[in-house]
């Protein structure tokens, strides 16, 4: 259990659901934007991406991707309703009701964050809960993807089977785990209000390079999260144990560059990241989680924030 008081009855941001066909709608293919998942696998390398989906088919892990099982084909038919998440206890239960009250509390410690650490006005995000596949304001994405934030339209997309995934990958599927997933994505919004989200340059990689400084620091952004919504009368987590602490580096790891080339069976090249290494990515939280200042996340060197 890691929410407390009101959060844990689900208490959300804006956030709605999509069940299988995404909203619809135009605008989208040829003008699609670039989104900015939490992880991404193969770097580019086709045969990369082909053998870690062999992989994960044959572990077991897209049995509800492929259509392999009853359950998918009947969830996708399902009206996707997050009623459930009224119930005293629910964000505490459910995965879906904890990732909306992360964008609960998310929003309320970035209101106070922003304007004051770096001067910026803080307008919420919207958070899509969606199963199999959604159309957004970025273009069409499946699960496959992961859990992704588009700027055009100021959204987390999140399909909450992908934490089964992760445990795949070495991840953990602790909540404060799940948390730090949802709080990455949040920290892509942070960046686009502050207007550095547009350097992240996926087709220039490298671990030097400005996409691996935004992931980074997106990771960071995570653990100020955590810092600040775990501390004071109001906060919105019970005190951070060290076992759900473990749990978000097991994750910050696993879905580390180097850990997924890795997994991919395919050779650890720094010239190819995009999100950083695992250690790097592990320090990137424990920077903002310890500090809880942006200043402690300034990856891109700007020197604007306030100490
Ligand atoms: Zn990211």
């Amino acid at each position: 259990m890691t929410f407390r008081g009101d959060y844990a009855q689900g208490q959300g941001g804006n956030v709605n659901t999509s069940s299988g066909g995404g909203r619809g709608g135009g605008g989208l293919g040829s003008g699609a934007m670039m989104l900015l998942p939490l992880l991404l696998r193969g770097g580019g390398g086709g045969t990369i991406i082909l053998v870690l989906l062999a992989l994960l088919y044959f572990s077991g892990a897209f049995d509800g991707l492929l259509g392999g099982g009853n359950d998918s084909q009947q969830q996708s038919q399902d009206e996707y309703s997050l009623e459930h998440c009224q119930e005293q206890g629910s964000s505490n239960e459910y995965d879906d009701c904890r990732a909306a009250a992360t964008m609960g509390s998310l929003n309320s410690i970035w209101a106070e964050v922003l304007p004051a650490q770096a001067d910026v006005q803080f307008t919420e995000p919207e958070m899509t809960l969606f199963k199999n596949n959604v159309n957004t304001g970025c273009g069409f994405a499946s699960s496959d993807t992961g859990p992704f934030y588009c700027p055009r339209d100021k959204t987390a997309y999140l399909d909450v089977s992908f934490f089964n995934q992760l445990s795949q990958l070495g991840g953990s599927n602790g909540p404060l785990a799940q948390e730090y997933v949802t709080a990455h994505e949040f920290g892509h919004h942070i960046q686009n209000l502050e207007g550095t989200l547009g350097l992240s340059d996926y087709k220039n990689p490298g671990e030097d390079s400005a996409a691996v400084a935004i992931e980074l620091q997106a990771d960071c952004y995570a653990g100020i999260w955590a810092h600040k919504a775990s501390q004071g009368e109001n906060a919105a987590l019970e005190p951070i144990s060290d076992e759900q602490l473990h749990q978000v580096m097991q994750t910050a790891q696993s879905i580390g560059d180097d850990s997924i080339q890795r997994h991919s069976g395919g050779e650890v090249d720094p010239d190819s990241w995009t999100h950083g290494s695992s250690e790097q990515r592990m320090q990137a939280f424990k920077s903002g989680y310890e500090s809880g200042k942006m200043s402690a996340c300034d990856t891109l060197n700007r020197g604007v924030y306030k100490s």
